[in-house]
């Protein structure tokens, strides 16, 4: 007999645990299928995020970021270090354990929950059934009133440069390198790019992007794009811009082997010659082979599962969510769709905001942001007023050492309502938090202006920042308003 659920989830990444959690929670019997195995063939959950993607990039970045600060930063502090020197595999197997401790939290809670972990390949069939592959090939079946499909995203490949796990490599690969690479190309100067070649630049490689956008960081307000620029400039990160890749081929044999670029700009062809290459532009949903034809599930062009707003699908009670659907791919917006969707099973009311979904990327300065670019109010007319505070005013930011950056309050113009927060500088994945509450809240700038924040912290400088929208910012100099 075919085991029957009141939901299947397919896939456990960041979207899919979150909602078989709250599934189960909220009283649903729940399944959760879902085929990753980590590098010893052992059936882990977590998908990306926690597998190779957010947890182990972050665990790299503190790490690098530890040893460059050992490096150049300590000197100011009047701290004199001995030699420092890099162990690159206790370095690996510290982000290992920070993964594997992690995979097995999400284990642990799946038994507390009572959310049963089916270990394979799921495929949706007609009438909510779910055909599971296990590892050892063995095909079954299991039945549910509800499925919600989360089977995530993968890196885009490109002929151009064809990975090969070893030289040439997607985000996945430069995350494991045994040693650190002396030349390292990285084409896409996107989130991932900029992410992987800040851990390798800070662990002794010298990293050269080569990006077919003119625009630096277009996603991000464009002040705070050209602050980055800047800083990474300073940092010798070798930007290329409005650089297309024409090829990218592995040549010479063993130790001597090298991967050579070829790409083309406004000036012409160019070449370059890595060690290691990482390949990061952009990822695609894993939608392929995930539903037999039968179901009539709908898919645009690019792959991506039609949804609505409640992530609904084309068919009555079968979900799609995260990065197989449209918005973001990020892991934080995949959670709340989960948790909406295990909410409207249950029968509740539950929605969630899509003009509010913060965006961080964790290099050095971190860049922050929820809400309105000031090019998107420009390009839709609306009308606003920007305040922006400088860390180089902040009494914390000094202490820390750590001035770069400024905070960017955009606030509509006759409501003061705030529409936009664009952070660059320290901690700024923190500090958007507290932005992102006060937008949820409807909060104007001048309720930023009027709350006390305790002095001295980094988060005053979101409170400066308000003050300055309205022309009355304390430690910078603005001109007077008489308010
Ligand atoms: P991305 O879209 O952020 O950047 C890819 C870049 O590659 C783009 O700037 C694009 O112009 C460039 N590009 C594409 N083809 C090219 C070519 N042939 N030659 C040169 N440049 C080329 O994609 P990503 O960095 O791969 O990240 C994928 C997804 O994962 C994104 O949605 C991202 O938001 C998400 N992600 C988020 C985080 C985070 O939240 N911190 C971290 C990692 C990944």
């Amino acid at each position: 007999m075919t085991d029957k659920y009141d939901v299947v989830i397919m896939g456990a990444g960041p979207a899919g645990y979150v909602a078989a959690i709250r599934c189960a929670q909220l009283g649903l019997n729940t399944a959760c299928v879902d085929n990753w195995l980590d590098s010893n063939n052992k059936p882990v959950l977590g998908g990306t995020c926690l597998n190779v993607g957010c947890i182990p990039s972050k665990s790299l970045l503190e790490s690098s970021e530890l040893f460059a600060h050992c490096q150049h930063g300590m000197t100011e502090h009047g701290i004199t270090l001995g030699k420092v020197s890099l162990d690159l595999a206790a370095m690996m197997s510290r982000k290992e354990k920070v993964v594997s401790d992690l995979t097995n939290g999400i284990e642990a809670l799946f038994k507390a929950n009572k959310v049963t972990w089916i270990k394979g390949r799921g495929r949706l069939l007609i009438n909510k059934q779910v055909e599971i592959t296990s590892h050892d090939d063995k095909v079954s079946k299991v039945a549910a009133d509800n499925v919600i499909i989360a089977t995530g995203s993968s890196p885009i490949n490109i002929s151009s440069a064809p990975c090969d796990g070893e030289m040439i490599v997607n985000s996945t690969g430069a995350l494991a390198f045994t040693e650190v690479p002396k030349r390292l190309g990285v084409i896409g100067a996107g989130v991932i790019g900029l992410e992987l070649g800040s851990v390798w630049k800070r662990l002794g490689a010298e990293v050269v992007m080569i990006e077919a956008q003119e625009e630096f960081l277009s996603i991000a307000d464009a002040q705070i794009a050209k602050e980055a620029q800047r800083a990474f400039g300073k940092q010798g990160m070798d930007i290329r811009l409005g650089a297309r890749l024409v090829s990218a081929d592995i040549q010479g044999k063993d130790k001597s082997r090298q991967v050579a670029v070829k790409y083309q700009d406004s000036s012409g062809e160019h070449g370059e010659s890595f060690d290691k290459l990482i390949v990061a532009v952009g990822r695609q949903p894993n939608s392929h082979r995930i539903f037999e034809t039968a179901t009539q599930l709908v898919m645009d062009e690019r792959g991506f599962i039609h949804v609505n707003m409640f992530c609904e699908t084309s068919i009555p009670g079968v979900y799609a969510i995260g990065d197989l659907v449209r918005g973001p791919m990020l892991a934080h917006k995949g959670s709340e769709e989960g948790i909406m969707v295990a909410e409207r099973i249950a029968g509740h009311a539950a929605r969630v905001n899509y003009d509010l979904v913060p965006s961080v990327i964790y290099t050095q300065p971190e860049i922050a942001w929820a809400g309105k670019t000031e090019q998107q109010l420009k390009s839709s007319g609306e009308k606003y007023r920007a305040g922006i505070f400088p860390f180089a005013a902040s009494g914390r930011a000094r202490a820390m050492g750590d001035t770069t950056g400024m905070v960017k309050i955009l606030a509509q113009a006759e409501t003061d309502r705030i529409l936009g927060v664009h952070i660059i500088g320290p901690q700024a994945s923190e500090l958007i938090a507290q932005a992102v509450i006060a937008m949820e809240m409807g909060a104007s700038s001048e309720d930023i202006a009027l709350t006390m924040f305790a002095h001295p912290t980094l988060a005053e400088s979101f409170h400066e920042a308000a003050l300055a929208v309205q022309g009355r910012a304390i430690h910078i100099a603005q001109k007077r308003s008489n308010k």
